[in-house]
Parts: structure tokens; sequence; C-alpha cells
């Protein structure tokens, strides 16, 4: 059986309704915003405005309107890490928050200014960070082609495991990616899963081959069409 519990300790839904939903850090330029441990209440609903009730909150700047009409039908799963293979530094967040610090490290140099987001980031130990509406488009895809239909970022959700290309993920992780995507083909017409390296394969090779689509699908019980 698939757990669904790895969400329930970090959700700020109540807060964000309550409060216009403006997280973004006001203490310093690379201050994450506290854990905010909290019961989640039976009569929330799941999904308020594409902001999804379990997630812990981080709005990001970095996301624009959809193309009218969008038949959200696609999650592409991505991994990264800052800088790559480093965990738990808060960097990630800061990337998709324009908090990023370029001379923090060396390899940030190779990516500055970049301005990128996703609408999701799992963190090795399962925490789930949600950083744009999904009835809004991020930043996460890129160039990008899948069934013909160029422009992902258009009708898909993002949704970034904190890893490395080719290496293995934390079961934890597992866990919220299946409860996120049951929540996600519960709310939006999602019709197939594919990776990053699946809808850019020139330019990306995430989350690559430690990624076991096979376990997602047993999952999400979706059919076998549905996945890579
Ligand atoms: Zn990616």
């Amino acid at each position: 059986m698939c757990k669904q519990t790895a969400l329930t300790m970090h959700t700020v839904l109540p807060e964000m309704a309550s409060r216009g939903l403006s997280t973004v850090p006001s203490v310093g330029p690379c201050v994450l915003p506290p854990e905010v441990p909290h019961e989640v209440p039976t009569s929330t609903p799941l999904w308020h405005n594409g902001w999804y009730r379990c997630a812990r909150i981080l709005e990001s700047p970095n996301f624009g309107p959809r193309p009218k009409l969008s038949h959200i039908d696609l999650v592409v799963v991505h991994c990264i890490s800052l800088p790559p293979g480093a965990y738990g530094n808060g960097h990630v967040q800061r990337l998709f928050t324009n908090q990023l610090d370029w001379d923090a490290h060396p390899y940030f140099q190779s990516i500055q200014g970049l301005q990128v987001s996703a609408h999701f980031f799992i963190s090795r130990t399962g925490e789930l960070w949600q950083f744009v509406s999904c009835d809004a488009r991020a930043w996460h895809a890129g160039q990008s082609v899948f069934g013909g239909r160029h422009n992902c970022n258009d009708y898909s959700i993002g949704i970034e495991l904190e890893g490395t290309e080719g290496h293995c993920f934390e079961v934890a992780q597992y866990d919220t990616l299946y409860a996120i995507s049951t929540a996600l083909t519960s709310q939006y017409p999602v019709a197939c899963f594919a990776g990053h390296e699946h809808i850019a394969p020139d330019r990306k090779k995430d989350p690559g081959a430690g990624f076991d689509w096979l376990k997602l699908q047993r999952c999400v019980a979706l059919p076998d069409k549905v996945f890579p």
C-alpha cells in the first residue's frame, strides 16, 4: 500500500487563504519560511485556486498565465539539487524564488540569472513545497514537446524531486510523490506522466535511470500507457 501520510505535517493553506498568498520571506534574502506543523481541518478543501492544502507554500515570481482553454493533462517529473548532489540546504527554494546568492558556490556562476520554477518540490525527507498555483504556468520544462505538442509548460504540472540525475530517490519522496500525484489526478485531467528527459531529450537527462517509474505507476493506479 502506498502511504499518504508524508504530507500532513507541513501545511500552511489556512494561512495562505488569510494572507493573500504572500509567503516570500521578509527576514532577509536567504531565509526560508519556518516550518508550520499544522493539523489539517478535514473541512479544508484539498485544492484552493490551484494550491494544494498539504504543501508548504513559498510563492515564486516565476510564472505566468496558461494559454486560454489549456487542458492540464501532463505531469512532468524532474530532479534538481544545488549544487548537484548537495541536499537540504534550501538553495533550490532560493533559486525558485530568485533569492539564490550566485556567489555562494562556484557552481552557481554557471546558472547565474536563471529564472525558473516548478509547481512542486519534494525534498529528500519527503517534504512537499509548492511555488506556483497549478492553475498557472510554471517555468520548468523549457523547450519541450510531448505527443507532438510543444511548450509543455503550457499544459503540464512540474514536480521536482530533490536529487541527482541517474541516482536513486528516497522512499519518503516516493510516498509524497504518490500522494501529490493522486491528488493531481483527482483535480486535473491528467492523462500522462513523463520525465524531463522524455520531453526534452536533447537537453535534459532528469530524473534519469535512478527514478523508478514502475513504483509510481503501481501506486497511482493509472493505465500503463500513461507512463513512460
Ligand atoms: Zn528538469
